[in-house]
């Protein structure tokens, strides 16, 4: 077996200048505090109580940002930091935004498993100002790490562990609401059924048949289903950033071509010319796609988001 190591060095080095301040950035930040302390004396006290009384929670990937949103409500205030479902997240840069976000988080999460290893530094850069700060690490939650497939939230196994996590440090932070935030835990966790029964009914249908994907983010979803996925080495090249061997394309090429698997699962936030190779080549051999993100799209909760992605793998499994 390989190891699910991610981050090239260049994207180290990338990494590594993100979190200074620029003076256009500080000025641009002055401004839009001075935008915003005019806006609160314009628009009175509402706006300020419910900004001072909310906890601030920051997430690092959208999906847990939204699952803190269900639990606490209007009594949290979240800010996520991989938000965009057009953007590859193994190449995000940290910035000073993201900085800020974080000194003031009463609540953090994030993924781990070395799919953010950005928040960890930040965390450790910031952490001598908030010493009541909750920290949630969903990979700790599920006893992954790094080398493991960092994709976790597609693991079914994941969401009802940061959830009762969520409602557990939310119960801490604001003890005056805690039975609001025990009765939103139960409620997301009853609503995570439908997926489950769903991942129950394609694995009754489709265990065992081969599929493809170019890039692990449906990894965990794929195992919990039963799926036999192939050219894994392929995938881990494609989320590192680096180069496929010539004989694992065209192994690939020949599983898209033969219709040796029965779907293409396509990530379209890694759009590298190689993947866009693979789709191409699926859809000229009238393969069935599958279009996954591991960003949660605008409009969607991360339900209504898992339900769509498992009801098309269905659909497309479903064609001969
Ligand atoms: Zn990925």
């Amino acid at each position: 077996m390989f190891a699910f190591t991610r981050a090239t060095q260049r994207a180290r080095a990338r990494l590594a200048g993100g979190v200074s301040l620029t003076a256009r950035v500080r000025s641009a930040m002055a401004a839009a505090l001075a935008a915003s302390a005019l806006l609160g004396a314009l628009f009175g006290p509402a706006a300020a109580h419910a900004a001072d009384t909310a906890i601030t929670v920051v997430a690092a990937e959208n999906f847990y940002g939204d699952v803190v949103k269900q639990i606490g409500g209007n009594y949290v205030n979240v800010t996520s930091i991989l938000s965009n479902p057009d953007q590859d997240p193994h190449l995000f840069e940290a910035s000073p935004k993201t900085a800020r976000a974080l000194q003031h988080a009463r609540v953090v999460v994030y993924n781990g498993a070395d799919y953010d290893p950005w928040m960890t530094r930040l965390l450790g850069a910031t952490a001598a100002q908030s010493s009541q700060r909750t920290v949630i690490v969903a990979a700790d939650l599920v006893g992954k790490k790094p080398g493991d497939n960092p994709h976790l939230w597609y693991d079914p196994q994941t969401m009802p562990a940061v959830a009762r996590a969520v409602g557990a440090a939310l119960d801490a932070a604001d003890p005056a609401h805690k039975s609001v935030y025990d009765a939103n835990l139960a409620t997301f966790l009853g609503s995570l059924k439908p997926i489950d029964a769903k991942v129950a009914a394609l694995r009754a249908q489709f265990k065992g048949q081969p599929v493809t994907a170019t890039e692990p983010v449906f990894g965990y979803m794929s195992d919990a289903i039963g799926l036999d996925m192939r050219n894994l080495r392929f995938q881990l090249a494609a989320m590192n950033d680096t180069e496929a061997s010539a004989s694992d394309i065209a192994a690939f090429e020949r599983d898209l071509r033969e219709h040796r698997v029965r779907v293409l699962i396509y990530n379209s936030q890694a759009t590298e010319a190689l993947t866009r190779r693979m789709l191409a080549l699926a859809k000229q051999s009238k393969l069935p796609t599958v279009s996954v993100t591991e960003t949660q799209p605008a409009g969607v909760n991360f339900q209504q988001w898992m339900l769509a992605q498992l009801d098309s793998l269905g659909k497309a499994l479903a064609t001969r």
